[in-house]
């Protein structure tokens, strides 16, 4: 074995990269194309970082979605790859929280500058001690090469294949006239000011900005004649010039014009934290307000009681005692034509003894109650998830909140409303355990139904999802689209006979305050359409608890009786 020479590095430090230190070297090879600027961007961050003398372990980098959204996971720091265009108010959280953390946001042009642009100018008016990297390609790379917020104008693009018309954000002018600090802009090619610049951006208190104009052969460049990384390299030679005399309103990008570089703003003012130090000395904002000393508010399954029953179990049994019937045996028997003859559509019992106990009745559900709504968009869960808050916060006067999720497709993909209703403050939204779940298609009921709380109440719709026969839940099938089919004739009020269903059987809303908030919340001229659709949801319910209906014109659901003479939605 060969003896280790002083002052001679070994094979193994040979062929350690001196950047692995701070990188996740198990995450590559990175996702980024041939000729992408944003390896030299990473690498010139990285080399700034390391000469810095910050303590890394009180870094943090936060990134936005799209290509360059990728950094922070590439980073050996605590990074975080956040939603779209929330980089800058997620990191302005973290700084907040922990003034001795470097927080550094990492992201691409459209993430920035597009969606996340009022963060932008409002941060840099508050000059929050962040260090801002904003990879300028010109274009949404990752989505597709469209137009973005920073396209020059003529440039050609996915979405303006005949030439952008719109006047591109002058980045630097942006920061500088919403107050910025330090203001820089580098292209890649200018690797070495381009790390001298991020350096001082690191350790410049206040909203600092360096802006780094990056290829993007793959898309841009390849609408706009420069196919490969070198091409727009070579453009960049030729058209970048370093001017510090400039205002940054002259360093304006212009398609086959020149790209101005230089450092536009250095500058000092107080930051946020300084004001917030004269107003509050030392004092956390959030023990001013005294958010820290707020009980917490206590969720609960539903109430065990089940209203109305003669042998009221002393635990929550929700569904039925045998087996969940499948949407194969809640197709109308012998098909359409014997369906409209058949007899109304009633809660379908199991074969072995035909009884129902335990469907979950529980008067108003304790302190509070998470409930989730899912199914898929243009199901009307979104509404549904509206209606149902509505109803609580304006005529129950309990405490509400909504968050919503959808897919990007506008018809189709997965789409949930998660409640939480109180009688307390809530101090946050963030549904993970619903004790009362509502699921209208098999893939939000695939994606949520591990979250129901061991006794919670879960509505499937009858036709449209068929329960996991080895789950250790028990699902009520309610045959809603199938009511709103063909007793309403409208497969779009499938979501308010679920609303009424979800009513009777548990009433996380009354039935007074639902039915309230569906005349708020529906078109003019399909009120009484949406009324029946509640109330057949809500006899269907009542039935299967054995009650009845209150209502003696209350409508049942009669299975096949072709459409209705409502007006249509
Ligand atoms: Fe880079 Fe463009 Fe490829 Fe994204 S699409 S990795 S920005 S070249």
């Amino acid at each position: 074995m060969a003896e280790e020479l002083e002052g001679v590095p070994t094979a193994e430090e040979i062929e350690r990269h001196p950047m692995d230190e701070l990188l996740r070297t198990e995450r590559l090879p990175h996702i980024w194309c041939p000729g992408c600027g944003l390896g030299t961007a990473l690498s010139c961050f990285a080399s700034a970082l390391m000469r810095s003398g910050l303590d890394l372990d009180n870094v943090a980098v936060v990134s936005g979605i799209g290509c360059t959204g990728r950094v922070a996971g590439y980073l050996r720091l605590d990074g975080f790859h956040t939603t779209h265009g929330r980089a800058i108010p997620f990191a302005t959280g973290l700084k907040l929280a922990n003034d001795d953390l470097r927080v550094i946001v990492f992201s691409g042009d459209g993430d920035l500058i597009a969606i996340g642009g009022n963060h932008f100018i409002h941060a840099a008016r508050r000059n929050m001690d962040l260090t801002v990297i904003c990879v300028n390609n010109f274009n949404y790379g990752m989505t597709g090469g469209q137009v973005g917020p920073t396209t020059p104008t003529h440039a050609r693009t996915s979405t303006s294949p005949r030439g952008n018309l719109d006047h591109p954000f002058n980045v630097p002018n942006l920061a500088a006239a919403a107050g910025a600090t330090y203001v820089a802009r580098w292209t890649v090619l200018h690797a070495r000011r381009l790390e001298k610049s991020i350096h001082k951006a690191l350790l410049k208190q206040g909203f600092s900005v360096v802006e780094v104009i990056s290829p993007c052969p793959t898309l841009y460049g390849r609408f706009n004649r420069s196919n490969y990384g070198t091409d727009m390299m070579a453009y960049y030679h030729r058209q970048a010039i370093v001017r510090q005399d400039v205002q940054p309103w002259e360093a304006d990008t212009e398609l086959g014009g020149e790209i101005i570089c230089g450092e536009f703003v250095d500058i000092e003012r107080p930051t946020f934290h300084d004001r917030l130090q004269g107003m509050f000395g030392n004092l956390h904002p959030s023990e001013d307000l005294q958010l820290l000393h707020r009980p917490p508010v206590e969720l609960e399954a539903p109430s065990t009681d089940i209203k109305g029953s003669e042998a009221t179990p002393s635990k929550l049994e929700v569904g039925w005692t045998g087996p969940s019937p499948s949407p194969a045996s809640l197709s109308p028997p012998g098909g359409e034509e014997a369906a409209s003859k058949a007899t109304p559509i009633r809660p379908e019992r199991p074969a072995q003894d035909g009884s129902v106990t335990g469907v979950a009745r529980g008067g108003r559900l304790g302190k509070g109650v998470e409930v989730r709504l899912c199914g898929f968009g243009g199901q009307g869960i979104i509404l549904a998830g509206r209606i149902a808050g509505a109803g609580a916060a304006l005529y129950d006067g309990r405490e509400v909140t909504l968050t919503r999720s959808y897919g990007p497709e506008s018809r189709g993909g997965a789409c949930s409303a998660a409640l939480i209703i109180s009688d307390a403050p809530i101090l946050y939204p963030h549904v993970s355990r619903p004790g009362v779940m509502v699921a209208m298609s098999q893939e939000a009921y695939t994606t949520y139904r591990e979250q129901l709380a061991g006794d919670g109440v879960l509505l499937i719709d009858a036709d449209l999802v068929e329960p996991d026969p080895g789950a250790d839940q028990r699902a009520i099938p309610i045959p809603a689209t199938r009511i709103a089919e063909h007793e309403l004739g409208r497969r779009i009020v499938a979501n308010i006979v679920m609303l009424g269903a979800l009513t009777a059987l548990t009433e996380v809303v009354s039935e007074d305050a639902m039915r309230k908030a569906i005349l708020d919340s529906v078109p003019e001229g399909t009120e009484e359409l949406n009324v029946r659709a509640f109330e057949m949801g809500y006899a269907y319910a009542r039935e299967m608890l054995g009650e009845g209906n209150d209502s003696a014109d209350a409508p049942r659901p009669r299975l096949g009786g072709g459409p209705c003479s409502e007006q249509p939605l």
